[in-house]
């Protein structure tokens, strides 16, 4: 139930404290417009979806003064190899824009990216105001006068986040409270409403914006965490397999490598089927071994192992490690501040 409504006003509401909203932030901060940035996660995802910056983004990172960290804690590549099997087939240069300063694939996980940014707004003196969900938002035109009316909320105790949700384009069923919360609600009056809530954007399907193209239906799996291999994953590796199938390696910068081995094509139904459980570390460590044969020693695989994790469920994949990580890392950036 919802217990208190209160008004607020800002110049600039940004919804989604993603790398898009961190990056929008920062600029207007920059530019003295205040702004308002909130997250519906209390905490960072510990799901590193992206790992690469390509050229432009160091580009306009740089316009904007906030390269450097990225620069010093990202790896620079510029190689693609090819495996054929057990063996190397070929070596790409890769990501090598000539025409540009940043000519290299610039490799941090996502998760990296947004504690960076997160470090940058903060150093600007603004704060990412978690918990905050946007339930609604609409423009209110009063004679000559227009502006945004935003409706926000977070749960008094606990997070916002419902384990259901189902969005249809101009239907949103997100209202639903859950049994025994409490909820704060704010109406927010604002110019400007900047939605970078996501793929799935609440903005977007309240105001019933559709999202031209089309969904991919390959199935792939994601694996983070330690291999030993004789093919030396240090940089991006691609396997042809003699099964047919692909697999693609990627370094990531703890010692660890993604693994995303192509699952084939699944119908919606077989898609909707799958369950985390159904996959386990034997499976993956044999689908591994049938792309590159014996090359990859059994066993070699170790952490918990991710469960079945597709373009649309990148799952919990050594998510307590990670939070320790950048609780140390924050602490640290704290220290060095104070
Ligand atoms: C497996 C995988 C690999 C990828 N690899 C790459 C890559 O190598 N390079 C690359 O450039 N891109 C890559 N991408 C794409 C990249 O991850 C996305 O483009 C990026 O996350 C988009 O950032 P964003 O800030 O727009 O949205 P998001 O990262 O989705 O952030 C949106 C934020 O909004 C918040 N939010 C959502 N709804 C609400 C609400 N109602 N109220 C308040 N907050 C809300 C969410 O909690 C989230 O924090 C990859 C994606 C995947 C899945």
């Amino acid at each position: 139930m919802s217990s208190s409504t209160i008004n607020s006003t800002t110049p600039v509401l940004i919804s989604g404290a993603g790398p898009t909203g961190l990056f929008a932030a920062i600029l207007l901060t920059k530019l003295n417009i205040p702004v308002r940035l909130i997250e519906r996660h209390l905490e960072v995802s510990p799901l590193s979806k992206a790992l690469v910056l390509h050229a432009r983004t160091m580009e306009i990172m740089a316009m904007s003064g906030v390269i450097e960290r990225f620069l010093v804690e990202g790896k620079h590549l510029r190689e693609f190899h090819i495996w054929q099997g057990g063996k190397q087939a070929a070596i790409f240069p890769v990501l090598n824009n000539k025409e540009s300063h940043y000519n290299f694939g610039l490799f941090l996980e996502q998760l990296r990216t947004t504690a960076l940014l997160t470090a940058e707004l903060n150093d600007l003196g603004v704060q990412i105001d978690r918990g905050w969900e946007l339930m609604d938002t609409k423009v209110v035109e009063e004679g000559k006068k227009s502006w945004v009316e935003t409706t926000i909320r977070r749960a008094i105790q606990g997070t916002n986040v419902r384990s259901t949700e189902s969005k249809v384009l101009g239907v949103v069923e997100q209202d639903a409270e859950e049994a025994g919360k409490q909820y704060e609600t704010e109406v927010v009056r604002s110019e400007y409403l900047i939605a970078t809530d996501g793929g799935k954007s609440v903005v977007r399907h309240k105001l019933n914006i559709a999202f031209p193209g089309r969904t991919l239906d390959n199935n792939i799996i994601i694996y983070d965490g330690h291999v030993e291999s004789d093919i030396p994953f240090d940089c991006i590796t691609v396997v042809n397999g003699d099964n047919g199938k692909m697999m693609v390696a990627f370094p990531l910068n703890d010692g660890q490598t993604r693994i995303i081995v192509d699952n084939g094509t699944l119908t919606p139904e077989e898609h909707m089927a799958l369950k985390p459980e159904d996959l386990t570390l034997e499976m993956f460590t044999g689908m591994v071994q049938a792309i590159i044969g014996p090359t990859i020693k059994a066993g070699s695989f170790w952490r918990e192992m991710p469960p079945m994790c597709t373009l649309q469920q990148v799952v919990k994949v050594k998510q307590q490690q990670q939070q320790q990580q950048q609780q140390q890392q924050q602490q640290q950036h704290k220290a060095s501040k104070e």
